[in-house]
């Protein structure tokens, strides 16, 4: 096998590229796996416009392939693999990927989480072009536009009661009678005027793919199996999120809800030099900045144990 890693870096998000640059200009030669598919949510998305240092904003994939660079300029290996499991109970740890074992004093997980999607053929393709699962971060272009979100959660009704003071009328759709949210946000949310609900009901189909962009969707009331078109501008798919934990668990302690547990004030994980930046522990903020923020402590806390163990 060949040598022991200082520091591997799993996931490719603004969190596992800001823990590269440190960790390579720390010296500490990291390698990252950054997935198949590299560079996490801000590849769905287009205009970013919240991340300081960008004027008049940076579209999400460019602004991931900046990252990129920036991280292989100061010396990361990038190996675009997914890591497919991890042996977290041995020192060094193991990391397997593909067909390729690697061992490393430190971990870095930076996997990030998925907004989950209603599975609609029309859905990838309008991705970005009309449909968001990020409120704060697509809300902007709808502006006095007509939006509609679907779901029943905190997440569905945060989105609501952020995008009804910029849109011109805000439909959420849900597929029961009653909501999941809690009921500070229930009641907020059913007494704002812009707000409207529409109960029992499914999102069938997102029009028009042939325009490449959202014009309307195709309700379904899931009570008659009436079916309704309604013409709307963005929709905002906001029916949770699944932190990409899978081959963690056991491993590392998880939180009830799939996140990574992380010590408070840290990313340190329950397991000594293995650490848990970005979305991946977030289900709070899950901003770009916030996970940028927390690579970088996963980062220094990275080069703070190899040092106290001597193994860097
Ligand atoms: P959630 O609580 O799991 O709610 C997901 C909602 O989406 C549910 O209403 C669910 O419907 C609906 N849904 C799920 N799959 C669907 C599908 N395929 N088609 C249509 N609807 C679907 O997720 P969340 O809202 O993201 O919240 C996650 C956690 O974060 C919660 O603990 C929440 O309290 C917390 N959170 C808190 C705040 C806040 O306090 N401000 C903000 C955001 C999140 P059903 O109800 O029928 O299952």
């Amino acid at each position: 096998m060949a040598t022991t890693r200082r520091i591997i870096i799993i996931g490719s998000g603004p969190a596992g590229y800001t823990a590269a640059i440190y960790a390579a200009r720390a010296n500490l030669a990291p390698l990252m796996l950054t997935g198949a598919q590299y560079g996490g949510q801000l590849m769905l998305t287009t205009l970013v416009e919240n991340y300081p240092g960008f004027v008049e904003g940076i579209q999400g994939p460019e602004l991931m392939e900046t990252m990129q660079k920036q991280a292989a300029h100061f010396g990361t290996e990038i190996l675009a693999e997914d890591a497919t499991a991890v042996d977290l109970s041995t020192r060094p740890f193991v990391v397997k990927a593909g067909a390729q074992t690697f061992e490393s004093h430190t971990i870095v997980i930076a996997t990030g989480a998925s907004a989950k999607l209603l599975g609609l053929p029309a859905e990838s393709k309008l991705m970005g072009r009309g449909i968001s699962t990020c409120a704060t971060c697509d809300g902007f272009f709808f502006k006095d536009q007509n939006i509609m979100v679907v779901g029943g959660g905190d997440s569905a009704l945060e989105e609501a009661l952020y995008l009804s003071r910029l849109g011109r009328r805000v439909d959420v759709v849900h597929r029961r009678d009653t909501l999941r949210a809690s009921k500070i946000m229930q009641e907020r949310a059913l007494t704002n005027p812009k707000i409207e609900f529409i109960w029992n009901t499914v999102v069938e189909d997102i029009l028009d793919v042939a325009q490449g962009k959202v014009t309307g969707v195709r309700l379904k009331d899931v009570k008659t199996d009436a079916r309704q078109e309604r013409a709307v501008d963005g929709l905002f798919v906001a029916i949770g999120h699944q932190p990409n934990t899978e081959i963690f668990r056991g491993q590392v302690e998880l939180l009830p809800n799939d996140y990574i547990k992380v010590k408070p004030g840290t990313t340190q994980t329950s397991v000594p030099g293995v650490f848990a930046a970005g979305d991946v522990q977030d289900s709070t903020y899950r901003q770009a900045v916030t996970a940028a923020g927390s690579g970088c402590m996963a980062a220094l806390e990275a080069e703070r144990y190899l040092e106290a163990t001597d193994t860097h």
